[in-house]
């Protein structure tokens, strides 16, 4: 069974713009999905969908597995094309937030923390603030503090889009390593086709007026780098 399915998804905004037409799509335990498609074309609202950080107008979202009625969104892990760090605190203390938020106390949490920092090769700057790190550096951060729940499934939108092209081949290797370390379960966002057959399991193509899915292309394994 999926993980998350999206059924007949729709979603117009209230200045009347149809972002989503009517959009199916199953996210199954394990892959890495590639949510592919031009600019503007709902990729970013599928996921914060998915999410559960907007509404769908019509359609339903569909956990299989777990029990009616529970808050499915601490399972979640979410990055944003931008890392969004707090600048006024170190890097541990930006990991902990998702575990603060729980009601985890720092000294508690510095395990998880120091192992999801870690994790993403920046073991060594906890202390540090965000001015300190590269960009790079700061998408690392970012993704350390979505995995810092053990999240089942992280969402990613557009992570790398703002990175300088080297940064962004280093980081798409992390993330193929770290999805199979951890076994989870990631939906990337992006708009590069070479980003989507580089990463994925699984490629879904949208297209725009209005979002809809167009192709689905299984990638049986990421190809290995020379
Ligand atoms: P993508 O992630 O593929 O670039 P988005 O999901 O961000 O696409 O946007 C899909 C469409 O919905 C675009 O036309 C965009 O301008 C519009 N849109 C996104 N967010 C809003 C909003 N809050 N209000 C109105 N229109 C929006
Ligand atoms: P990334 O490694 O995320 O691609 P950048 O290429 O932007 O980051 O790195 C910019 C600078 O930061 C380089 O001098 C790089 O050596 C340094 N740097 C990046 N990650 C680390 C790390 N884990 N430990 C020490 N220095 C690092």
């Amino acid at each position: 069974a999926p993980l998350v399915s999206l059924r007949g998804v729709g979603k117009t905004f209230s200045n009347g713009t149809v972002a989503l037409a009517r959009l199916d799509l199953d996210v199954r335990p394990g892959e890495l999905l590639s949510l592919l498609g031009p600019s503007g074309c709902g990729k970013s609202t599928a996921l914060r969908i998915l999410a559960g950080l907007g509404e769908a107008t019509s359609g339903a979202v569909d956990w299989p597995g777990a029990a009616a009625g529970a808050d499915h969104r601490g399972e979640i892990g979410f990055v944003f094309q931008e890392p969004t760090l707090m600048p006024w605190a170190t890097v541990a203390d930006n990991v902990w937030l998702p575990l603060r938020l729980k009601g985890v106390p720092r000294r508690a949490a510095m395990p998880r923390i120091e192992e999801a920092l870690a994790r993403v090769g920046l073991a060594s700057f906890a202390a540090s603030y965000p001015r300190e790190l590269s960009g790079g550096m700061k998408m690392r951060v970012s993704i350390a503090r979505a995995l810092v729940t053990r999240p089942a499934l992280l969402l990613m939108d557009e992570p790398f889009a703002a990175l300088d092209e080297i940064t962004r081949f280093n980081l798409n290797d992390d993330l193929v390593r770290l999805k199979n370390e951890l076994g989870c379960t990631v939906v990337f966002v992006t708009h590069s086709v070479y980003e989507s057959v580089y990463l994925s399991t699984r490629i879904v193509v949208m297209a725009a007026r209005p979002g809809r899915v167009v192709a689905e292309i299984a990638v049986d394994e990421p190809p290995a780098r020379d």
